[in-house]
């Protein structure tokens, strides 16, 4: 079975202040405000959908969303 290598943005919640300002950059609406204890207020929720427009990265002030190299089967 082979593997593909795919990138996808990933928040990094020891960095997430919960600002927010990640889901009104978002413009596919996929980036949410949930309550998950100590995950933080923010999730990505569809990353399917994610056209790695890099728009949640640069507005991050904190530097917490990042992109990742997946593997996928
Ligand atoms: S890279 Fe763009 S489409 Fe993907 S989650 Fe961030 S802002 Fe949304
Ligand atoms: S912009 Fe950055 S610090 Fe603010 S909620 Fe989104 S990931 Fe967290």
């Amino acid at each position: 079975m082979s593997r593909v290598r795919k990138l996808s943005v990933m928040i990094d919640y020891s960095k997430c202040t919960g600002c927010t300002l990640c889901v009104y950059a978002c413009q596919k609406g996929i980036i949410r405000i949930v309550k998950k204890g100590i995950r933080g207020l923010v999730e990505i929720v569809n990353k399917d959908l994610c056209s790695l427009c890099m728009s949640c990265v640069l507005t991050c002030p904190s530097g917490a969303v990042r992109v990742v190299r997946q593997f996928v089967s």
